[in-house]
């Protein structure tokens, strides 16, 4: 892949200290943050907990054992099966064993449960208490590839994916700072629905590439996009986004062909694409035939041009909700149908594309290599203090 050096890298799988979290970053993740969360019901699974709260041991949680928090003023109503605690401002259920697994479940209002690995912290606030899973990054990410990929992939894709989302974690630590976690649960930052069902391949996956990153030649951590089909050319990000980054090229990628989210189809009325273009500042649509009133784009355009009014792919994407800013127009009768290709912003790695090249024999450095520009695979313990934001929660 372009003239790099093919090289096997030989990573040691420290297997305990997955099981363990021992030596182990910590992640601090909003749960069910797009709910305002005012009442629930926390189950201990498995392993041993601390119940702490004002600074104390409360109560020691095993299997089985139930508790229930409610928001009463600006406090935390804290109770178990038999007993009532009082009222705090913050509560811990702190796992003191290595396999403490919660079940937790939101009644106010009513949820699904979900369940998580390690530790639970809740605050109160005024109108909702906030929800953090404490739990070591390796147990995360696994829950993360896990709800951002599905279960079917080759290891390789896995592996590039698991390296992607560490990437983006570490990088945006303080992305909810002022909230009191690191990241939250949603797509704003990664998808993470609770602990990975223990898929093999994913875990496998996780262990192997325990630690690695990618960072840019100034040693720090790249913007780790991903989308799910590029449709077959990626999409450089200064296209979309208004930084540029030198990783973030467009890539022609022909793996990404003929897999299930490569095309689309839909169908506009011809007057209300018109009437769009009019209203978006092209004043030459009155003046120049039909016939030239479409888009065409046999590579990745950053505008569609009429004359000298120009409007830029990706709005004309959002505005209309098509799946992707890479299509074309053909008249038909009074309307429009719209050819499209790939799935997603475009940037970065294509998912579809990489689970392809994975199952072409690709290794995880190659199919990253591809997709990125001169980036370094490494440790992120080996990179400067400065890359990677301190927080403190
Ligand atoms: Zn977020």
């Amino acid at each position: 892949m372009r003239g790099m050096v093919m090289r096997r890298i030989f990573l040691p799988v420290f297997l305990a200290s997955i099981l363990t979290g021992a030596g182990a970053q910590n992640m601090h993740i909003g749960i069910y943050q797009d709910h305002l969360v005012t009442s629930s019901v926390v189950y201990c699974s498995s392993g041993n907990y601390h119940l702490v709260a004002g600074g104390e041991i409360l109560a020691r949680f095993g299997d089985g054992d139930i508790l229930y928090l409610t928001l009463d003023g600006e406090k935390l109503k804290v109770l178990d099966a038999d007993r009532d605690f009082g009222f705090f401002t913050d509560v811990e259920l702190r796992g003191t064993t290595p396999d403490c697994v919660f079940r937790i479940r939101p009644l106010q209002p009513g949820l699904e449960s979900r369940m998580y690995d390690d530790d639970l912290v809740v605050h109160a606030g005024d109108r909702f208490m906030t929800l953090i899973n404490r739990v070591d990054m390796d147990k995360y990410l696994a829950g993360v590839v896990e709800a951002e990929t599905g279960l079917n992939a080759g290891k390789e894709f896995y592996k590039a994916q698991s390296i992607l989302c560490r990437t983006f974690a570490l990088k945006n630590l303080d992305r909810h700072q002022t909230e009191g976690f690191s990241l939250c649960d949603g797509v704003h930052c990664q998808a993470y629905r609770g602990r990975s069902m223990q898929h093999p391949g994913i875990l496998t996956a996780i262990m192997e590439t325990t630690g690695l990153v990618l960072a840019d030649y100034h040693y720090q951590l790249i913007t780790a996009a991903y989308h799910s089909n590029s449709g077959g050319q990626t999409q450089r990000a200064s296209e979309v986004w208004v930084s540029d980054a030198d990783y973030l090229q467009s890539v022609v990628d022909p793996y990404s062909l003929h897999q299930p989210h490569a095309k689309w189809q839909d169908t506009i009325s011809f007057r209300e694409w018109k009437e769009y273009l009019l209203k978006n500042g092209m004043r030459s649509v009155n003046r120049i035939p039909d016939e030239i009133i479409y888009v065409e784009q046999m590579r990745r355009k950053k505008y569609f041009v009429l004359d000298r009014d120009s409007l830029r792919m990706t709005k004309i994407r959002e505005d209309w909700e098509f799946p992707s800013a890479f299509f074309d127009m053909f008249p038909d009768g009074d309307s429009v149908l719209v050819w499209g290709k790939g799935y997603g912003h475009g940037i970065g790695m294509s998912q579809e594309g990489a689970m392809k090249m994975a199952a072409d024999g690709f290794m995880f450095r190659d199919i990253l290599q591809f997709y990125f520009h001169e980036v370094r695979l490494m440790d992120y313990r080996d990179l400067p203090a400065s890359s990677i934001p301190d927080v403190e929660f």
